[in-house]
């Protein structure tokens, strides 16, 4: 059985539609998938449909963006109900501090000479979930720069005036989400934050103790002593193993879908606390 925990559709971030995702982990051998995009859930229909005539199981997945200690950190959302209220409720408190933030980028564009950014982004960015990249893009077209890499040099970038703060939930908040929703919450790529152990390990026992269950130890195509070294901290923290590509966009061979090393066998895998998805 393999299992891809993690990926994204152009429902958020992604390039695949969500019926195009599950045919590419059909022919990548993939049996159990989650779809975990950014917030929407929108995708997740699609891609049952899709899943069921490929013989896939699909498992429901999100992945929520939270702040702790002033970094951004990522919180996949598994095996939930995806009718609940609460996660309802999260999804929209998402998007309306991703709306908030990009009417105000849209504004501070508008106060330096580049009028109608927010609009001209957001029709760029079409279903996808709008953000800097689409800001760029409109930056280009208008003309205001000659391409997406002066865009974040002159407006979008660290320090400048379209660099807006995104202002996102704690990690407990985001767990409460996915638990009231009967789902299992991982804290997802915890080897990219760029922490110091002692304060992935002071993360790991608040995210514990706020009800999270699960840690991704496997995150793509990563070094085997990696592997193990997180899925020794997941079993000092009693929490179970999660394993994903973070899949985005086709032919990257470190995120390809099930393309990763298989988990350590002291693990308690994750699927062990998702009902209904032990096998297919
Ligand atoms: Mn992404
Ligand atoms: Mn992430
Ligand atoms: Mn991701």
């Amino acid at each position: 059985m393999i299992y891809d925990l993690h990926t994204h559709s152009n429902a958020s971030d992604g390039f695949l539609s969500p019926a195009d995702l599950v045919a590419r982990a059909q022919a990548k051998g993939v049996n159990a998938l989650a779809l975990t995009d950014h917030d929407p859930l929108a995708g997740f229909s699609q891609a049952a449909a899709a899943a069921q005539q490929a013989d896939i199981s699909l498992i429901p997945g999100i992945e929520f963006s939270t702040q702790w200690l002033g970094r951004s950190i990522h919180i996949v959302g598994l095996g939930f109900n995806p009718a609940a209220a609460s996660i309802t409720q999260g999804i929209k408190r998402q998007a309306t501090s991703r709306l908030e933030r990009a009417q105000t980028i849209g504004e501070k564009l508008a106060k330096a000479g580049v009028p109608d950014a927010y609009a001209g982004a957001q029709a760029l960015a079409g279903d996808a979930v709008l953000g800097r990249p689409h800001f760029a893009q409109y930056l280009v077209a208008c003309g205001a720069v000659k391409d997406v890499a002066s865009a974040f040099k002159r407006y979008l970038g660290a320090g400048k005036m379209g660099d807006v703060k995104q202002l996102w939930p704690g990690v407990e908040e985001a767990v409460e989400w996915i638990t009231a929703a009967q789902g299992v919450a991982v804290l997802a790529h915890p080897d990219k934050y760029d922490m110091t152990r002692s304060k992935l390990c002071q993360l790991l026992g608040q995210f514990r103790e706020a009800g999270g269950q699960a840690l991704e130890v496997i995150s793509g195509k990563q070094v085997n002593t990696l592997t193990d070294k997180l899925a020794r901290l997941a079993g000092q923290f009693s929490l179970a193993a999660s394993c994903g590509s973070d899949f985005h966009v086709p032919n990257q061979p470190w995120q390809e879908l099930g393309a990763f090393g298989k988990l350590p066998d002291f693990c308690q895998p994750v699927w062990q606390l998702l009902p209904g998805h032990l096998s297919s």
